[in-house]
């Protein structure tokens, strides 16, 4: 065979900057544990991803199960779902912009501002698909890192910037810390008019928003998702906030048909059962206390305390990572990140109080 059709061949016509391009480094699938653990699949205790424990609203199950257009495509221009979603935020549909989660968003977000050797500015550690993503723009990910207690520092960000910085990326609250930045320190993100993207994932459960300031600011970008609040993460469904210019280049760029039809109806179905999920948000958030009250308990544990619907917690003694592991071997999955400034950590999603009590059982049995 000739040279051409080894990989080597093939590797010629790969962009050079993607060559040696790590990818993004995603949580465990309970299924690619079977038959390593000795806990079956059905199980497995998941707290390694800010999951809802309790699932999507009964109503989405329902309706998909009886949904019979799959054959036909989406509205690629989204009108239904941007109505929907402007009655659940207040804000006017022409500010709306729905993704194949808020994942394809932050993608979409970046290759409309960024071009190769332009600069994304976030405050690390955080959200991980920011880096991936200006990496596959051919961007620069200028990190100012976190205080100890991964509190933002404001003025590093401002002395940060450059000609070239063409975004502020700011996760909050922040993903893994559970940090949440005051309002008045996003606002004077937005100073110097660069674009500031504001994630919001975790909204429901923090309470605070700049939603309601997109129409005034043309700099101002908000990202929700469904994944977590709605217990849609398998569907794939969230969406941002925009000034009504950006959100038409944006309805431009974007794939067609990037929402699916059963991500519509779960929307739709989701946004009639507003009671019953935010019912469960405030049970996780309740769980969420009793939690790290338990972890607050363990010794050589450090929770810190957190906006969101996980828990970051440093280990004192002994290795995260083993942590991390020892408790897998048991059938509990929690995030550990392989970063140096997270070495010593671990992230616990909130589960059910069931699942709060095998945890804390199974870290007195692992002890020192
Ligand atoms: C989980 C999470 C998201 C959600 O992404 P989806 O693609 O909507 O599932 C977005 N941002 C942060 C910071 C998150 O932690």
């Amino acid at each position: 065979m000739s040279s051409l059709n080894s990989s080597e061949g093939i590797e010629r016509f790969i962009r050079p900057d993607l060559r040696d391009f790590a990818g993004y480094s995603a949580h465990t699938s309970p299924e690619t544990l079977k038959g390593k653990i000795d806990v079956s699949v059905q199980d497995i205790i998941k707290l390694d991803a800010n999951e809802n424990p309790y699932g999507c609203s009964p109503k989405v199950s329902r309706a998909l199960a009886s949904y019979s257009d799959f054959n036909v495509y989406p509205d690629n221009g989204q009108v239904l779902l941007r109505q929907s979603l402007a009655e659940y935020t207040g804000i006017d549909a022409g500010y709306i912009v729905a993704g194949h989660g808020s994942n394809q968003l932050i993608d979409l977000i970046l290759r409309l501002f960024i071009s190769k050797g332009d600069e994304v500015i976030s405050c690390t550690p955080t959200f991980g698909i920011y880096s991936f993503s200006t990496a596959l723009c051919g961007g620069k990910f200028v990190e100012v890192p976190r205080d100890k207690g991964f509190n933002i520092n404001i003025s590093a960000v401002k002395a940060a910037v450059t000609g070239k910085t063409k975004v502020i990326i700011l996760a909050n609250p922040n993903n893994p810390s559970g940090t949440l930045t005051p309002r008045q320190d996003v606002l004077e993100l937005m100073d110097n008019g660069i674009p500031v993207l504001v994630d919001e994932a975790y909204y429901e459960f923090s309470g605070q928003s700049v939603a309601p300031l997109v129409s005034q600011y043309q700099n101002l970008m908000v990202l929700r998702t469904f994944s977590k609040w709605a217990g849609l993460a398998g569907l794939r469904i969230g969406y941002g906030l925009f000034p009504s210019r950006i959100a038409d280049f944006l309805l431009r760029t974007k794939i067609p048909y990037n929402v699916n039809v059963a991500a519509l109806v779960a929307v739709q179905e989701s946004l009639k059962d507003i009671d019953y999920l935010m019912g469960t948000v405030r049970a996780i958030v309740a769980e969420r206390e009793r939690l790290f009250a338990g972890l607050e308990k363990v010794e050589w544990l450090k929770p810190l305390h957190t906006q969101a619907n996980f828990i970051l917690c440093a280990v004192l003694s002994g290795e995260a990572t083993e942590l991390k592991r020892k408790l897998q071997d048991r059938g509990i999955l929690v995030r550990y990140f392989d970063q140096p400034v997270l070495k010593n950590y671990i992230r616990i999603s909130v589960g059910k109080p069931e699942h709060t009590d095998a945890l804390l059982k199974c870290l007195q049995e692992i002890g020192i």
